[in-house]
């Protein structure tokens, strides 16, 4: 029997329709660095009319490219809508990437147009000429931006651009399964691969996000994403933003924890996502100085793993709940979330939200069970997981039908995902397998330890064996951490060798490069 029901897209332009038409009071709040600007939901409809109908001037007639290259604010909010809903595609260009993969990334995209912000120009300038599809460049805010001329490239002012635009814009009809929004992974191995997300899948996603089961977002939440426009779109949360009516605030370029910590004291988000390092910043500075979190309901984190000592001291201590989340660029990102009554839940990478399937595979491709117990690599699949990367074959990263995530652990039956590590990060020692995580998660419950990466390094008994790389804040010595992690981890796990370092290097995104520690422990720089 046919539904009665119709095949009515799931578009990003109905997310926008519904989330300025019916919330039009609601706003995004984007901080300058010592205060506010502010756009209501009903001005934000106006300005992606304006864009959209700039980008049109400009040439762009179809599915073009309109690359960002910029920090969370109003005018990033409004290209996530403006471009999509005319047809264009968003591709959101994480800017701490090397210029070379930037500009790579650039062209392999078909970038056409770039929005930069006038703080990002200098960034940007010395890659525009290698940007060889790039026609047009639009600049938020004033900047010199000769070096950009140079290049050979139409330079605008954004706001000039927008004002000669009309303040409506006749949004076409879409197909909910052309191509709203990319974004490129990180490329920890090889060149970054392109994720090109649908408007269906934008949509889906952000319903998924907007339930109870994952961020319960709704018109009385005020929603601080510190997590960047160009890391997996924000983690979704613009979109589910629209979508619930929850205002946006923004933070700029201001990622310090005393910015956060006055942007949280001042605005009074209810919800606010970032990676592990920004709350341990914010926990640290929350010590020293004292800070209000009060106002949030609840935090999602993730990125990295998440060390169950900093959940508990932010609910310990400021009474904020951390909760983890596990996802990819490939995701869209969100796919488990740690909701749970216990600790024990709550330390998990969190349950699978409805619509994502997961199941764990071992040595030759077999099907492992979901029981907790059996380890081994977690793949998944869903209409917001993607089955393949934007022109490019890469079968090693999928396997009938579903997405080969990289990353090792265990599902039990209820659906929670318990992850051990990336498996190239996994230590292999005399044929069995330390987390590099686990041990990281331990270290990083003593007091005195800010910062604890874990790598494996040569051993000629051993294989390899845990190189402990330990940033600290406070006196201990080698001998106390290893007796601190004997009650936690199997006493063969304990590292042996230490190295203590000012800062563990990041990643584009914030994580810990554990590549980059290899290199450094390769040259002999770790000891
Ligand atoms: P990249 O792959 O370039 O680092 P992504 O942001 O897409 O960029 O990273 C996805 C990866 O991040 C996951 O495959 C996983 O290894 C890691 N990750 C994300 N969330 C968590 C989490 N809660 N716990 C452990 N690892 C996580």
């Amino acid at each position: 029997m046919r539904s009665t029901m119709p095949d009515h897209p799931l578009t990003i332009t109905s997310i926008m329709r519904h989330g300025t038409g019916l919330f039009a009071d609601r706003e995004v709040v984007t901080y300058t660095g010592d205060g506010y600007r502010r756009m209501s939901y009903g001005e934000l409809a106006r300005e992606a009319a304006r864009l959209a109908g700039a980008l049109r001037a400009l040439g762009v007639d179809g599915d073009q490219r309109v690359a960002t290259f910029g920090w969370n604010s109003a005018e990033h909010l409004t290209a996530y809508l403006a471009v999509p809903s005319m047809g264009a595609v968003l591709h959101t260009l994480n800017i701490r990437l090397f210029p070379e993969q930037i500009a790579y990334i650039a062209g392999h995209a078909e970038d056409d147009v770039v929005i930069v912000d006038a703080s990002l120009v200098p960034l940007l300038a010395p890659i525009l000429p290698e940007m060889k599809t790039v026609r047009h460049v639009i600049v938020i805010g004033a900047a010199d931006t000769a070096p950009l001329a140079s290049a050979g490239k139409q330079v605008h002012d954004y706001r000039t651009l927008l004002d000669q635009a009309p303040d409506a814009f006749d949004w076409p009809d879409l197909d909910e399964r052309a191509a709203a929004a990319m974004c490129y992974t990180s490329g920890t191995t090889g060149n970054p691969k392109g994720v090109a997300y649908s408007h269906r899948s934008a949509y889906l996603h952000s319903m998924s996000v907007c339930t109870a089961n994952a961020m319960g977002l709704s018109s009385r939440d005020r929603v601080l994403p510190i997590v960047p426009m160009f890391h997996a779109n924000a983690w979704g949360l613009p979109y589910a933003a629209l979508m619930a009516g929850a205002s946006l605030v923004m933070p700029d370029r201001f990622l310090q924890a005393e910015h956060l910590a006055r942007i949280i004291a001042e605005e009074r988000p209810t919800v606010s996502g970032a990676v592990p390092t920004i709350w341990g910043d914010l926990l640290r500075h929350a010590r020293r100085h004292g800070a209000d979190l009060s106002s949030l309901r609840l935090v999602p984190c993730g990125g990295s793993a998440v060390p169950e000592s900093l959940m508990r001291a932010l609910s310990d201590e400021f009474g904020v709940q951390v909760v983890q989340a596990w996802g990819m660029t490939e995701t869209s990102p969100l796919a488990t979330v740690a909701h749970g009554d216990s600790w024990e839940l709550r330390a998990t990478q969190g349950r699978l939200l409805a619509g994502v399937e997961a199941r764990i595979v071992g040595a030759g491709d077999v099907v492992l069970a979901s029981d907790g117990v059996a380890v081994g690599e977690l793949e998944v699949r869903g209409p917001w997981v993607t089955a393949s990367y934007h022109l490019e074959e890469d079968p090693s990263r999928f396997h009938d039908g579903w997405l080969r995530t990289g990353d090792v652990g265990r599902l039990d039956a209820r659906g929670y995902v318990t992850l051990t590590d990336r498996a190239k990060d996994v230590i292999k020692s005399g044929g069995e397998w330390i987390s590099s995580v686990e041990l990281e998660n331990a270290l990083m419950g003593h007091p005195a330890v800010v910062e604890a990466a874990v790598i494996g390094v040569p051993d000629e008994r051993w294989g390899e064996r845990p190189l402990a790389c330990v940033v600290l804040d406070g006196t201990t010595g080698v001998a106390e951490l290893r007796e601190f992690l004997s009650g936690k981890v199997a006493r063969w796990q304990v590292p042996e060798r230490w190295a203590f370092i000012d800062a563990v290097p990041k990643t584009s995104v914030g994580k810990f490069a554990k590549r980059s520690l290899r290199e450094m422990h390769a040259r002999g720089e770790l000891t």
